[in-house]
């Protein structure tokens, strides 16, 4: 019987007859289900399938087996079906035993298992199955198994392919690709028919495009490219999460708003892999599910959405803010977020950056620091932002390890810092040295230091690493009148400081920049958390001063108002 298939280990009785009549009844039409009562009949059909090449989707395991727990076994099937989702299955109330409350934690937080699910007990049990499909949505999306996909197909993995598939990933629409030469490229061209040229891509309604543009590949994918008007209350430059959340909570609350975006949606986020940090996602999320939702989320309450579109220029014209944007015409607004977010420097090591979310960390230690305590983590970088997220980890990790290229801290870091650092215990300092390499099953587990004078290299345990090798906002497009700190990220509120002299009628408002009427949010903002999380928070705060402006002035939401007036505030 052909599909992926779902595997079930649990050595009572009673509890697998359970699980095994709540998998076949729902799933058996588009998966093999198969239960095994013992870890040692689990072990060897999982090797059997992983050796005859079958798919195996999900394994479930009971977290009591004799002889070895679940998390035990979840392990195993991991390196032999390193896409199946791995689910530890509990009783009910077992989550208050202390032991298996630490073993859950610990296996999720080393990857030995996805998550954990209650054993079924009635019939039909929604909450096990809720807790399955979530499962599997996760494999289907992380295989690109989709049925919805869109299939391209090349010659070769790099060129136009490449910038296809680039431009479908940054509008968070699920993909896949073949060369021209397999058994399913050479049918999709047949597909296309006479005169196909590569590359072509086809959608999942049938039709056929050949070498499309990427605004051509958005609109048929129906993602629009050129805003429907050219005026609004609300013009948002990004789409990443401050972008979507400002959209989110413009649109509900009755602001014409546009969101333009020189890519797709979701900004940065959609290269997380799993966002295990964001509130209401205990089993985490994917960037690129996140994004997915909260874009259908803003265009249910109204939002307008212009993909591909680059913001080129930004400009005051008398009581409205002029957007320029590089495809279409000017579109004029009463207010501006930027939430442009922030380009960061990557290492360039593919096994480092396979364990992106999983150990290996961009940015500081906010969220992810207490998870580090009694562990080895290193920090990458020169600058005061890496010797503060050290002196940070240092107050719950065993160790910290700071790395830096330089040959001395001074260089890069300001005294007090490097005073405190060196008055630090636990955190050692490794100069002159960079990462060239490392890895880790499922989680980070080593790294490859080398020492740039001599060549020498050292392979060391560890357990976190954050990069912290710096990070260029996206402003070089804005005019002076948007006051930037010194590494160009945008200041807003209290930041603007005194130093700020211009005639105002009022003081910038939190998140407001240095130009009425125009607020920032997330990443692109000095100062900011540089989260998921907090880019949301701020894009969401933002509207609500927006709000309270708008009332202060007597502006009334485009959609609602007959007489425009103005939020200059000058
Ligand atoms: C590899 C990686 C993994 C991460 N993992 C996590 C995690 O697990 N948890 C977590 O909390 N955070 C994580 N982060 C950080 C998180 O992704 C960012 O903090 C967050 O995305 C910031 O959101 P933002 O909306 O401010 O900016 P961004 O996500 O950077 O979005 C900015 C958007 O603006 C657009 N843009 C820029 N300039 C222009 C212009 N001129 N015109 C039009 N559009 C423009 C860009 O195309 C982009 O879509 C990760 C970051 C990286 C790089």
């Amino acid at each position: 019987m052909p599909g992926p298939v779902l595997v079930a280990v649990e050595d009572d009785p009673e509890a697998l007859c359970n699980i095994e009549r709540e998998l076949r009844d729902r799933y058996a039409p588009g998966y093999r289900v198969e239960c095994l009562r013992s870890p040692h009949e689990a072990r060897s059909r999982l090797e059997e399938l992983a050796a005859s090449g079958d798919e195996v989707a999900m394994v479930l395991a009971g977290h009591w087996l004799s002889g070895m727990t679940g998390s035990e076994l979840l392990n195993e099937a991991r390196h032999l079906h390193p896409h199946a989702k791995r689910g530890l299955l509990i009783g009910w109330g077992d989550w208050g035993d202390r032991d298996t409350g630490e073993a859950i934690f610990e296996s999720i937080a080393e990857g030995r298992i996805d998550h954990y699910l209650q054993r079924p007990s009635g019939s039909p049990d929604e909450n096990f199955h809720h807790a399955v499909s979530s499962l599997l949505l996760e494999w289907t999306e992380a295989t690109r198994a989709s049925p919805h996909a869109i299939r391209i197909v090349g010659d070769s993995w790099s060129g136009r392919a490449y910038e296809l598939r680039d431009a479908l990933e940054r509008c968070a629409i699920p993909h896949n690709f073949c060369l021209a030469d397999s058994e399913n490229g050479r049918a999709l061209v047949a597909q296309a028919g006479d005169g196909a040229r590569l590359p072509l891509v086809v959608l999942p309604d049938g039709r056929v495009l050949i070498d499309p543009t990427n605004p051509e590949l958005a609109l048929a994918a129906g993602s629009p490219v050129n805003p429907e008007r050219m005026d609004f209350d609300l013009l948002i430059v990004g789409a990443g999460p401050a972008g979507l959340s400002a959209a989110v909570y413009g649109a509900s609350e009755g602001f014409s708003t546009l969101v333009v975006d020189q890519g797709g949606i979701g900004g940065q986020a959609t290269s997380s892999s799993l966002i295990r940090n964001y509130l209401g996602f205990p089993r985490g999320v994917t960037g690129r599910r996140l994004a997915q939702d909260a874009y259908t989320q803003a265009w249910i309450f109204g939002a307008k959405f212009a993909f591909m579109q680059r913001a080129t220029g930004l400009r005051r014209d008398t009581d409205e803010l002029l957007v320029h944007l590089s495809d279409s015409g000017p579109v004029s607004t009463r207010a501006v977020l930027l939430a442009t977010g922030a380009h960061y420097r990557r290492l360039g090591v593919p096994a480092l950056e396979a364990l992106n979310g999983a150990g290996v960390f961009y940015g500081g230690p906010t969220t992810e620091a207490p998870a580090t305590a009694g562990r080895d983590v290193y920090v990458l970088g020169g600058a005061n932002s890496a010797g503060q997220a050290a002196l940070h980890l240092a107050r719950y990790a065993a160790r910290v390890t700071l790395v830096a290229r330089a040959a001395s801290l001074e260089a890069g870091m300001s005294h007090y810092l490097v005073r405190q650092i060196e008055a630090t215990a636990n955190l050692e300092v490794r100069l002159g040295t960079e990462i060239v390499g490392g890895g880790g099953d499922g989680w980070l587990e080593q790294l490859v230091l080398r020492d740039r004078e001599d060549g020498t290299e050292e392979t060391v345990a560890a357990d976190g690493l954050f990069l912290m090798i710096g990070a260029r906002p996206h402003t070089d497009w804005l005019p002076a009148e948007v006051d930037r700190d010194e590494r160009g990220f945008v200041l807003t509120g209290a930041d603007l400081g005194d130093g700020d002299s211009r005639p105002r009628d009022r003081p910038p408002v939190l998140l407001e920049t240095s130009m009425p009427g125009v607020f920032a949010a997330g990443d692109v903002r000095h100062g900011s958390v540089k989260r998921v999380a907090s880019a949301v928070g701020e894009g969401s705060a933002a509207i609500q001063l927006l709000h309270r402006l708008f009332a202060e002035h007597g502006v009334e939401p485009r959609g609602r108002a007959k007489e425009p007036a103005s939020l200059a505030g000058r």
